[in-house]
């Protein structure tokens, strides 16, 4: 049995925390703010995506870009942050724009994404989280353009995907057309993908963490910095004080790349500002059944509870979680235009959050040059869907077993 401790709170670091008491360790989970998931695990998509992974570095994706930078109202919005960070990243992200390299981290992603669920449903069958308004509907991912959808649809024979025609996509999910659906061209469907609430799932884990007699949660505890000796971390240092620790897993999101360098490592990672809607939904309303995906307009739809939540748009603006009225519009523009009678956007609670994002698009998860300091970050849009099997892989590491899945393309690279 070790003695470990977790940095941050947020779904990454709860699930880390209770695969790591669950391996047979003593944990310490060390969360700076008040209360558990505040950051970008507080009002995410909710999708449990574990088919739809495909990363935003792809081929084309630089030209596509600049027409989405000249729309105001489009996915994607780029301003100077004044960092060198932003440039590497943007350099990093550039070279990963190359199909081959998109296909190589599509499939570490997909296995990544398989394990993740099947440690869900270890996880459910172990805690049975009540709580977390978990449906499993299926994705219907829909497109706009015939000649996308086209080129998508011949690459789907086969596996659990359906290419789905636009009046298949109708009747799957009939408030496609309630806006009259002259937009959609057709779709592709996905039996099995989930949706449940990110944050009550993060604070309910927390709950039964609690009542574990090998577990320490402490809030309002900010990481300041490592105790090295040799080439060992063996100790956190916090505002409250020293936590000696066998190991210590870094899991505090977009934070981690701040901490992380204060030991000399410098961790590719960069905020991807999104912005979320949470709308209540009552009898006159008709929200969509299946979780979705808007292709063009990089939005996401999906019921979880009373609320419709929308996630939409990634912004590199730096380290800003600042709500834009000009993007907010745009979002309740585009909502109102897609699924009109969904729920009641005039009573809609807006979010935004930092996805904590690499390059590749891939998480960091396991060892670091120094011995006794390991990493669970870097999941950008997928870290929900990715925290289960990534809490087990790293717990796994740690109890010094090998990894469930092969982790190329899955670690911290040397700069
Ligand atoms: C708009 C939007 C929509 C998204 N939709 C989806 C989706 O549908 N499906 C999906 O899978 N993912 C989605 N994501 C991505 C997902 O939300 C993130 O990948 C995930 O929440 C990251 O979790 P985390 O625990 O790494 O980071 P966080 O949730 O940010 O947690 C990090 C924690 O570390 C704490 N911390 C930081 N520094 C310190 C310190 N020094 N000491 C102590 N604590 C510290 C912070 O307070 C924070 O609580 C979405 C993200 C956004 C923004």
């Amino acid at each position: 049995m070790k003695q470990l401790v977790v940095i941050g709170g947020g779904v990454v670091g709860v699930t880390t925390a209770w695969a790591l008491v669950e391996a047979g360790h003593r944990v310490t989970l060390v969360e700076r703010a008040p209360e558990l998931a505040t950051g970008a695990s507080r009002a995410n998509g909710g999708q449990l995506s574990y088919r739809y992974v495909s990363p935003l570095a792809d081929a084309g994706v630089p030209l596509k870009a600049l027409g989405w930078l000249l729309d105001p109202g489009g996915p994607l919005r780029f301003k100077l942050d004044g960092t060198a960070a932003q440039w590497r990243w943007l350099a990093a992200f550039l070279a990963h724009c190359r199909g081959p390299v998109n296909r190589r981290t599509t499939e570490r992603l997909l296995e990544l994404g398989a394990f993740s669920q099947q440690c869900f449903g270890e996880l459910m069958r172990q805690t049975a989280l009540d709580a977390i308004a978990l449906r499993t509907p299926g994705k219907l991912v829909v497109y706009r353009k015939p000649d996308e959808f086209a080129r998508v649809a011949a690459r789907t024979q086969g596996g659990p995907e359906r290419a789905l025609t636009r009046d298949e996509c109708l009747a799957i999910e009939p408030s496609l057309g309630d806006g009259g659906g002259a937009w959609l061209a057709g779709g592709i469907f996905t039996a099995g993908e989930a949706v449940a609430d990110c944050h009550a799932l993060s604070v309910q884990l927390g709950e039964r963490l609690a009542a574990h007699p090998h577990f320490q949660g402490r809030l309002q505890a900010s990481a300041t910095g490592f105790v090295v000796e040799g080439d060992r971390v063996v100790a956190l240092r916090t505002d409250q004080g020293e936590l000696s620790a066998d190991g210590i897993v870094l899991a505090a999101g977009l934070q981690s790349a701040a901490l992380a360098e204060l030991v000399g490592l410098r961790l590719p990672l960069y905020p991807l500002k999104g912005y979320s809607l949470s709308a209540p939904i009552n009898g006159v309303h008709r929200p969509p059944t299946v979780s979705v995906t808007d292709f063009e307009r990089k939005t996401l739809y999906a019921r979880i509870g009373d609320q419709l939540r929308v996630a939409a748009m990634v912004d590199l603006v730096g380290e800003d979680t600042r709500i834009d009225p000009q993007r907010l519009a745009a979002l309740q523009r585009n909502v109102r235009e897609t699924f009109p009678k969904a729920a009641d956007y005039d009573h809609a609670v807006p979010w935004a959050g930092l996805r904590p994002a690499t390059p590749s698009g891939a998480p960091m998860l396991g060892a670091t040059p120094l011995r006794g300091l390991w990493l669970n970050v870097g999941h950008g849009a997928l870290g929900f869907t990715f925290s289960f099997g990534s809490a087990r892989i790293v717990a796994d590491l740690v109890s010094g077993k090998p990894s469930p899945i092969a982790l190329d393309g899955l670690q911290l690279r040397a700069a």
